[in-house]
Parts: C-alpha cells; sequence; structure tokens
C-alpha cells in the first residue's frame, strides 16, 4: 500500500457555549482535517487543532508543516512499513506537534485498514468503551454553579472546573460548583499555569479546608517552572497533574524522575501523535504513575484517535475526552460514539473514521 497523496482543508465546528480558560476564549472548533491517500481505496483522516496558546501551532503553522515537511516526508513511502514512516514524521520538522500529530493518526488509521483490525486492537487494547468528564468554563461562580448543574443533568458524574482568571475568585467558584452538584460528583480543576506555586498551594489547602473534595489539580504553574510544580506537589494535599509541562517523552521523563508532578496528561497534539503517546505511557508505567488522555479544543477525529491510545493502555485511567460533547455539531462520519460521557470505540478497521463534511480545501500535494 503506497502512499500517492494528502490533502488538507479548515472545517470550523460550532461551539455549545464559549470555551474559557485561563489562557483563552472562543466560540467554535477550527480544526485542520488531513487525509492521506494510497494506491488503494484506503484513505487515512488525521486532524490538527491549531491551539497556539497552547501548542504554538496556528492554522498557518500547521498547514505549512503538512506542505513543505510532512507530505514530502511520506509520499511514494509504503504504508505498511508503519515504524521507518512514524519516525520519518517525528524528524521532518521540530515542533509542530499538531501537524505531526494529525499525520501520525493517519498512518495508525491505513495501517489498521490495511490488516482489517482497529487500532486499539492493534495495540493490544482489550476494552473498547470509556467514560469522559466534562469541562465548565471559567466564568463567575454563579454561572459555572449553573454550568455544572447542567453537566449532571446531561449525564456527566465528573466534571473539570477551568480556574485561574482573578485567582482571588478561585475558592468561591468551586465552592458554588460544589453546592450545585450531587456530593458524589468527582471535581478536577485545571488552573492552565495561572498560579504562582505560593498561591496554588494556598488556593488548593484553601479548597480541601473546605470541604470541596478535589480528585486532582492540572497544570497549577507555569509550563516551565517544574521547580515549582514539585513545589505545590509536594505541599499541597491535591494530586496534581502536569499537562502544559508534558509534550515529549523527554518532558515526561524528566517529570517522572524528579517527582515533579502526581499524574500525567497525555495529548495527541502536544506529543505529535500515537507514536509518542505510547512512549509517555510505558515511561509512566515504569514509575507508576498513572495518565489522563486529553484533548485539545479538537473534532472527534482527533478525540476518536485518541480514544483509540486510551482503551489500549491501562496507565491511562482518567479520561478528559470530552471536545465532541462540546461542540454543537458533529460533521465526522464513523469512528467512535460520543453519547453523554459514555465513549463507544468503533470496531471497524482502522479508526474507523469513513468522512468529514464541510471540509474547505487549502492544500494538497501527490
Ligand atoms: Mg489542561
Amino acid at each position: 500500500m503506497k502512499i500517492t497523496g494528502i490533502e488538507w482543508g479548515r472545517v470550523s465546528i460550532p461551539l455549545r457555549t464559549p470555551f474559557k480558560t485561563a489562557l483563552r476564549t472562543v466560540a467554535s472548533v477550527e480544526d485542520i482535517i488531513v487525509k492521506v491517500y494510497t494506491d488503494t481505496d484506503a484513505v487515512g483522516f488525521g486532524e490538527a487543532p491549531p491551539t497556539g496558546v497552547i501548542t504554538g501551532d496556528t492554522a498557518e503553522a500547521v498547514c505549512g508543516a503538512l506542505e513543505h515537511h510532512l507530505a514530502p516526508a511520506i509520499l511514494g513511502q509504503e504504508a505498511d512499513d508503519l515504524e521507518r514512516l512514524l519516525l520519518r514524521v517525528q524528524s521532518a520538522l521540530v515542533h509542530n506537534t499538531s501537524a505531526k500529530a494529525a499525520v501520525d493518526m493517519a498512518l495508525w488509521d491505513l495501517y489498521g485498514k490495511k490488516y482489517a483490525i482497529p487500532v486499539y486492537k492493534l495495540l493490544g487494547g482489550s476494552r473498547s468503551r470509556l467514560t469522559t468528564d466534562l469541562t465548565v468554563s471559567v466564568n463567575a461562580p454563579e454561572v459555572m454553579a449553573r454550568d455544572a448543574g447542567e453537566a449532571v443533568r446531561r449525564g456527566f458524574d465528573c466534571l473539570k472546573i477551568k480556574v485561574g482568571v482573578d485567582p482571588a475568585l478561585d475558592v468561591a467558584r468551586l465552592a458554588a460548583v460544589r453546592a450545585a452538584v450531587p456530593a458524589d460528583t468527582v471535581l478536577r480543576i485545571d488552573a492552565n499555569q495561572a498560579w504562582t506555586p505560593k498561591q496554588a498551594v494556598r488556593i488548593l489547602n484553601g479548597m480541601q479546608e473546605k470541604g470541596l473534595n478535589l480528585e486532582l489539580v492540572e497544570q497549577p504553574v507555569p509550563a516551565a517552572d517544574l521547580e515549582g510544580l514539585r513545589y505545590v506537589t509536594e505541599r499541597s494535599d491535591v494530586p496534581v497533574l502536569a499537562d502544559e509541562a508534558v509534550f515529549s517523552p523527554a518532558d515526561a521523563l524528566r517529570i517522572l524522575q524528579t517527582r515533579a508532578a502526581d499524574l500525567i496528561n497525555i495529548k495527541l497534539m502536544k506529543c505529535g501523535g500515537i507514536y509518542n503517546a505510547l512512549k509517555i505511557a510505558t515511561l509512566a508505567e515504569l514509575y507508576g504513575v498513572e495518565c489522563m488522555i486529553g484533548c485539545m479544543l479538537e473534532g472527534k477525529v482527533a478525540v476518536n484517535a485518541a480514544a483509540h491510545l486510551a482503551c489500549a493502555r491501562s496507565v491511562v485511567t482518567k479520561v478528559d475526552l470530552d471536545g465532541p460533547m462540546l461542540c454543537a455539531a458533529d460533521p465526522v462520519r464513523g469512528g467512535a460514539v460520543f453519547s453523554g460521557k459514555d465513549i463507544a470505540l468503533s470496531d471497524a478497521p482502522g479508526l474507523g473514521v469513513e468522512g468529514v463534511g464541510g471540509v474547505q480545501p487549502i492544500g494538497a500535494a501527490g
């Protein structure tokens, strides 16, 4: 199965409500969809959400990486030769992890299609269902309480609460949310790097003293401040999950070796795809550290790929794959079924995606 062409285009999916974090406010998911063609009928699908504030990848950067580096790296190559091809993707250029992830997942998709096996089974997985949390955007406490109540009515029993905008309000935000949901609702919070280390310890301990019962806190301090991350991990009762601090397997290893965090968040868009995500999962296993599988604000092609990875590795114990549930529409045919908190993988070959509607073509090669 030879790779004969690659196309990319843009799709825009409206959100149910604006998505607000300490880093940004957005009203729609803007994604780059990638299709990799072969000399057979098989087509591999990939997706890259340009998330400049986290990955540094803009839409233009994703398209430039595809056109000038990734397309030349895979065109004319044998899709069968998967590992060599995945390495060509990773070494085609530095950074640009979102564009690499889109091509990486399309290659896994093709390989699974060639051998008529779903990717999660190809990777040795035996579970095919996941339960995701739902994100509540950062807002005034009463708005967040209302949104959390609405999420519980939609069937979610685990909520990820965004905090960190005007940190003085964060304890009040969590108190309002906690009061608005059943006592057994799991609450995890994400500060998206907004706090200083001392501020983080003060806020987290304040939340625990109020009995707000947090499962974990995601990336309390700036990504580059590993000392600060470890400071919080050592002094807070709330388990600390490293998100923006972990892009590559090497980043994960550094955090694991220094015990700078209790948990690691794996996202395909940070690490460049399934190939590197598997390495991070293996490193975490070696250190006895559990992982979350997360996503950017992204559509179903990429979140579906992340779900396949998660189903293949038991070290992934926490699931934050709510991208499709935040969207008001789903242009993707095939792949996993997302229904409330439940994600049910398709047993179709590869990643199971059959098509994406409404894609505006941008570029092609081959
Ligand atoms: Mg996060």
